[in-house]
Parts: structure tokens; sequence; C-alpha cells
């Protein structure tokens, strides 16, 4: 059989971890597939996805900042989760079909975790792209409370509407207002990523002590954030467990096959 050719698409991407969680998953399930990267520009988006990838026999593509949205505009159809946050993170080139594996993988790694975020409350920290997606999927867990807090107040608001259920919105700028009774934190800002602006972290000192911090950021793998918080004593994860976590996904909607949890700790040992 002809080897397929997997790809991550975005920009910048040739830093990206994908390449190795892909090829480690291809080898060890014995799938002649490779996986490729390729750093593009929004205006060739559609012209990598519609001529050079169906000619490269490209079967399937993961799709990081800032292409997410563009992505979604150019799936022939989308799962539930994609096509209400407007955002695709997977594309079966095979259908057409788009997903969104993000909150998904979240979910998957506070399981791996052994953090239950039913009846608990939460603070998801941005309303980006990720935290979309991860607010579509905690939802559905049964939160007590989730609060969406943002720099640009107007996107959680929207994001909170969006979702309903017990989700509701704030400035960012008002985060002390909702730690004293957080039970997870997390992080989905890009306030702490290499060569972005750092936190402000003062809101940790009220934070209850049996808290859980997870950083969704890889890069570096110990935040200020996360660093911060086990100070404080606080419970915490970075962002590549949850990476692993919605590739995992991913995997499984290109290949049909769902890793296992010897694959997360391999994968981690190898990433870390
Ligand atoms: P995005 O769509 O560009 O969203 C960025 C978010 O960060 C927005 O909410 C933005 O607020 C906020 N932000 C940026 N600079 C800020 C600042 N100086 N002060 C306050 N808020 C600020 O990006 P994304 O795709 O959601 O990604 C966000 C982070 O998650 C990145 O670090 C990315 O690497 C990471 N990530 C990790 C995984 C994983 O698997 N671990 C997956 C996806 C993304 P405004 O709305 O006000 O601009």
């Amino acid at each position: 059989m002809q080897k397929k050719i997997y790809a991550v698409i975005g920009n910048p991407v040739r830093h990206s971890k994908s390449p190795e969680i892909y090829n480690y998953l291809f080898e060890k399930y014995g799938i002649n597939s490779t996986y490729i990267f390729a750093e593009l520009t929004e205006n060739l988006t559609a012209d990598f996805l519609q001529i050079y990838a169906p000619a490269m026999n490209i079967a399937g593509i993961n799709v990081t900042m800032p292409l997410k949205s563009m992505a979604a505009k150019l799936a022939k159809e989308l799962d539930p989760a994609s096509s209400l946050l407007e955002s695709v993170n997977t594309l079966d080139l095979t259908t057409g079909k788009g997903y969104t594996t993000d909150g998904k993988g979240l979910l998957l790694s506070l399981e791996f975790q052994g953090f239950n975020p039913r009846e608990k409350n939460v603070i998801v920290l941005g309303a980006g792209g990720a935290a979309r997606s991860i607010v579509y999927e905690l939802e559905k867990t049964n939160p007590s409370s989730l609060i969406v807090l943002n720099r640009t107040y107007e996107k959680a608001q929207e994001l909170a509407a969006k979702i309903g259920g017990v989700v509701n919105a704030d400035s960012l700028a008002n985060i002390k207002s909702y730690t004293n009774n957080c039970d997870l934190l997390i992080n989905c800002t890009s306030m702490g990523m290499t060569g972005s602006n750092p936190m402000d972290l003062t809101f940790l000192s009220s934070m209850k002590k049996a808290a859980f911090v997870y950083d969704i950021i890889y890069e570096p793998k110990r935040t200020e954030l996360l660093k911060a918080s086990s100070r404080y004593g606080f419970c915490t994860c970075n962002g590549l467990d949850m990476l692993i976590c919605q590739a995992f996904y991913a995997f499984n909607i290109f290949t049909g096959i769902m890793p296992d949890r010897k694959d997360r700790t391999e994968l981690l040992n190898i990433l870390n």
C-alpha cells in the first residue's frame, strides 16, 4: 500500500512537537505513514488544502495557530464542536471533515491526572481557540461553576453565551473575585509562553490550598505560573500532557486506533 502522509500546518510551526508524537504512534502501531510540517500563511491555506495536499497524498492535517478558523471555513463538513466554535484543529482529508480535539485532550489529561471537574469550581483564563474548545468540553462534565476570564471581556462574554449552562464571563482584571473557591484554574492565554508577556500572579495568594493549576502552555515546560503555583503547594500540570492527549483523538480520527496509557507515558518521557 502507498505510504500516507500527514501534516501539521500553522505559522510558526517548524518547532512543533506533532511530528515526534505522530511518527512515534505510526511506528508503534505499524502504520505505513509519515508526518511532516508546512509553515503557511492564511492566503496559501486554501491552495495547500485543495491542490497540494491531494497531489502529495496527504490524508490528514493538524491545524495550529493562526489557521484554525480558516480550516473551519475550508472543511466540507464539521463536527458539532467545530461548527459551534468555528475552529478546526484536525482535518480528515479523506472525507473533508473537520474536528476540534483540544478540549477532549484536556479532559483526557485531567483524567490521567486524577482530577474530575464534576461539581468543581473552574476558572478558564482566555477566550481564544484553545479556550473555546476546552470550555465546550468542560461544560459537559457538570462543573458547579465555570467562569471565563479574558483580557477582552466581549470575547469571554460571546463564548459564555455560545456555550450556555453554568458558563459565565468576566474581565481578566477581576480574577481575584473568583479565586478563593476555585478548584481548577486553567491558563489558556498565551501569557507566559516563550517570547510573550508575563502574567500578573498576585491572584495566587488568594487561591484555596487544594487547587489544581493547569497551564496549557508547553514552551517553556514550567511557566512562571506553574513555578509559583508549586511554591504555593498547588497540584500543577503543563501543556505537554494535553498536547499528547489531543493528538490521541486526532490519531484515532486518522487511523481508527486510540493509543493507550503506556503511549502517553512513553511520549511524556520522549518530549520532557
Ligand atoms: P489565541 O486564539 O490567539 O488566544 C490567545 C488568548 O490569550 C486570548 O484569550 C488573548 O486575549 C490572550 N492573551 C494574549 N496575550 C495576552 C496578554 N498580554 N494579556 C492577557 N491576555 C492575553 O491562541 P490559542 O490557540 O487559544 O493558544 C493559546 C495558548 O495555548 C498558546 O500558548 C498555545 O501554544 C497554547 N496551546 C496549547 C495546546 C496544547 O495542546 N497544550 C493546544 C492549543 C494551544 P484577547 O482575547 O484579549 O486577545
